[in-house]
């Protein structure tokens, strides 16, 4: 076993430390209040070769694995933009880059992935339904046939980056419950254009994560051509989980950076603060204590990532980990970035000293992208051997 980073592996995270300085605090800030999407911070990750790092050589990318991308999200987040900079690589590298490099036929990723390497298109997955929510194998869209083609029919809700992406990875039924074998039988992907007639969206008001805005989507008769498929047409759910396990691996990464970028903001800030004379707040154990353990929580969540990620590259069984990763990664960082918006007392609550904008985007990981119930129900019936009690 090894833990020392490679030579490339130094010179990346160099990169990625940098980038993630210079679109720092003040940058996410401004973005934040003006919810506008991060466009020039992923130009410049694209520019720097990191959107593709996990993306094949002859498409744009790197040629190298989930592992080196974890680490550079880690680094990025860390400098100042916290969770939300992995949900950018969720919705591109991931949504947009491992569901076409894996499962899409040749030409659909000769067409896109070096666009989507070059940061030059920007992509969407619609999976969660108003109706079906964490029974996810209750979804009800469904692309009937339509000559060579198909005719895609129902909602999708909380949406992200809708207006801002071109494409659309959308999961649908392809089979009616009662003609599948199975209730993960009948499901397929399609890639399609947001700006399509039939499809439409509006926005939802929400706590946080502002850069990002998220959406309810509609399809009414939407026409999905034959070409637009992706993987398995009716066998598209053990595909889709690939996708959302590296999906949890990105939440992971950056609930860890976001995590470091917080201890480090309460840390400096404790370190000046003095209210009962010269010895400064930071000397204090009630403030030190609970940091100290969010951060040892939130590497202990990062090493299990890594080891997830590694697994994910050498083609072995990662779910399990991936998903452990990720529980254990979003308690620890809700916790580090709440102790540290302690720390601050009342300028915790101030937007100047940035926690209150990782507070609030932070929270969106105890049950997004999968919540933490569904995480303990997956470790307790597929790990444990235990009764699914639902
Ligand atoms: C800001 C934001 C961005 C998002 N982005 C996307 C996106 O881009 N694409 C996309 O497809 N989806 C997206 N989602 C959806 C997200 O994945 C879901 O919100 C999440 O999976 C939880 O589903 P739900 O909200 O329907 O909660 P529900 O399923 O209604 O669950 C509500 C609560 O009940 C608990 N619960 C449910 N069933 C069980 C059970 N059997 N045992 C124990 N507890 C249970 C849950 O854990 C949760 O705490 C996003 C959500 C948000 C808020």
């Amino acid at each position: 076993m090894e833990f020392a980073l490679a030579e490339h592996q130094r010179l990346m995270l160099d990169t990625a430390r940098q980038i993630g300085r210079e679109y720092g605090l003040e940058y996410w800030r401004d973005l934040d209040r003006d919810r506008r999407f991060p466009a020039e911070a992923w130009k410049a990750i694209c520019r720097a070769g990191l959107c593709g790092v996990a993306l094949p050589e002859h498409h744009g990318g790197a040629g190298l694995g989930m592992l080196d991308l974890a680490l550079v999200i880690e680094a990025l987040t860390e400098g100042g933009a916290g969770a939300t900079l992995a949900q950018v690589f969720m919705i591109n590298p991931i949504f947009g880059g491992v569901a076409l490099s894996r499962f899409a036929p040749d030409a659909m990723r000769e067409r896109y992935l070096p666009r989507i390497v070059s940061g030059e298109m920007n992509c969407c997955m619609a999976l969660t339904e108003p109706d079906a929510g964490s029974n996810t194998l209750e979804m009800r869209s469904f692309a009937s046939r339509d000559g060579d083609g198909w005719r895609l029919d129902g909602r999708k809700i909380w949406i992200t980056a809708v207006p801002d992406a071109e494409k659309m990875l959308v999961v649908a039924r392809t089979k009616t419950v009662s003609e599948s074998t199975r209730r993960t039988d009948g499901i397929s992907m399609f890639f399609i254009d947001v700006d399509r007639a039939g499809l439409t969206y509006t926005p939802i008001e929400k706590v946080g994560t502002n850069t990002l805005s998220s959406s309810t989507v509609f399809f009414d008769g939407v026409r999905i051509e034959p070409h637009e498929l992706v993987g398995t047409l009716h066998g598209g759910w053990n595909e889709l989980l690939h996708v959302l396990n590296t999906e949890r691996i990105v939440t992971t990464a950056g609930l860890v950076g976001a995590a470091r970028l917080a201890v480090r903001l309460a840390a400096e800030y404790g370190a000046t603060r003095k209210v009962f004379g010269d010895k400064p707040i930071a000397a204090y154990q009630g403030l030190q204590f609970p940091l100290a353990r969010a951060s040892a929580e939130i590497e202990a969540a990062s090493t299990l990532n890594l080891k997830a990620a590694w697994k994910c590259d050498q083609g072995l069984a990662y779910g399990s980990e991936s998903n452990m990763a990720k529980v254990v990664a979003a308690r620890a960082a809700n916790e580090a970035i709440e102790r540290a918006m302690q720390t601050h007392g009342g300028m915790g609550y101030a937007k100047e000293f940035h926690i209150e904008r990782l507070w609030r985007d932070a929270r969106l990981f105890l049950f997004a992208p999968v919540s933490e119930e569904m995480i303990l129900n997956f470790i307790a019936v597929h790990d444990l051997g235990m009764p699914r009690g639902y």
